[in-house]
């Protein structure tokens, strides 16, 4: 069993690229927000254009990496237009986030060698624990879609988003995955954006929850040959903070042009960078460029500014334990 911390790489270039915001759930906790993001379907031209003003960069070899997402990136009549623009612009990796609907028979229209990975989303092991969140149904369509294309030859991703409502259930997604076929396991923490920042009650873990749940967890899934990785999250004594968007170079690009660096800024009008006649310019501050330099004793300013429940204090005032930045990976696998 390995476990690592994966520290942020500064010479890869990795795009999530927001085709459009439509979908056919409506997850609870969306982390879409169309009043922020737009509700645009991006053209075919377009994507070509913003792919582009990316893959000419100087980037090391091997090329950056794209995620699809939306909304469903699947309800897209132009994915894989998308993904095969990406391949002919050199991209080293693409990936397709999905809710597992697979609309457009994108699994005819893509072959393996195109799509790396095929990223699925659940948040229970069961009908009765996922669909009370995700949606009636959208259980068996999740799992009878990574079957499908588990037998089509396409290596495949599961994301679990951890939060105080399903929590409990986490450590039966071993099983699960290693049953699916599943590939690489990430488990991912609730971000108080989108619907979540609407919630009633508080989605956010304790460090204990935290610590209590999702190690071991990942251990599990390792140990039945599934890579897992999820955030740190909590910061021990001594580990060095820093800010992805300081030293990384992340993108998060929303069809109404908004380009941002750091994923938990996108309820806000902070991005840095816009695109503009199809050109990726710099903007004008204050944005979240001006906020990744600043120290607080709390770790990740973002963190601090929006999602504090997770942050604990001792009798002196100072924060037990520093918030790292959300793009802080373990990872655990079994070799
Ligand atoms: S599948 Fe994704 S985009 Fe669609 S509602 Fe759920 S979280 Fe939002
Ligand atoms: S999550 Fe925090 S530490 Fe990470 S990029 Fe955003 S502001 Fe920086």
């Amino acid at each position: 069993m390995k476990k690592r911390t994966v520290s942020f790489s500064r010479n890869t270039t990795n795009i999530f690229f927001h085709l459009l915001t439509a979908c056919n759930l409506t997850c609870r906790h969306c982390y879409i927000n169309p009043d922020q993001h737009g509700r645009e379907t991006l053209p075919p031209e377009t994507i070509e254009n913003w792919l582009a003003a990316f893959a000419g960069k100087d980037r090391p070899a091997g090329g950056a990496n794209v995620i699809f997402l939306g909304g469903e990136p699947t309800l897209h009549p132009d994915l894989p237009f998308a993904v095969k623009t990406a391949k002919r612009l050199g991209y080293g990796s693409v990936t397709i986030d999905t809710n597992g609907y697979l609309f457009h028979d994108i699994l005819d229209k893509v072959a393996p060698g195109e799509v790396d990975y095929f990223s699925f989303s659940l948040d229970g092991p069961t009908p009765e624990t996922n669909d009370p969140l995700r949606g009636d149904g959208a259980f068996a369509r999740c799992a009878a879609g990574i079957r499908e294309t588990v037998r089509k030859g396409f290596d495949t991703s599961l994301i679990y988003t951890v939060s105080r409502d399903n929590i409990a259930h986490l450590d039966r997604m071993p099983a699960l995955v290693a049953d699916l076929g599943i590939d690489r396991f990430f488990i991912q923490v609730i971000g108080i954006r989108g619907k979540s920042a609407g919630a009633e009650n508080p989605l956010q873990l304790t460090r204990e929850e935290w610590m209590q749940a999702v190690p071991q967890t990942a251990r599990t899934a390792a140990d039945k040959g599934v890579t897992t990785i999820y955030p740190k999250v909590f910061l021990e004594a001594g580990e060095p903070f820093e800010c992805a968007g300081a030293v990384a170079d992340n993108y998060f690009i929303f069809p109404n042009g908004r380009v941002y660096r750091c994923p938990l800024c996108e309820d806000f009008p902070l991005h840095g960078f816009a695109f503009e006649n199809d050109a990726l310019v710099p903007r004008p501050r204050l944005t979240e460029t001006d906020l990744f330099g600043l120290t607080v004793p709390e770790g990740c300013v973002m963190n601090k500014l929006i999602q504090p429940d997770n942050i604990a204090y001792g009798p002196d005032g100072r924060p037990i334990h520093r918030i790292a930045c959300c793009m802080l990976k373990e990872e655990v696998r079994s070799d």
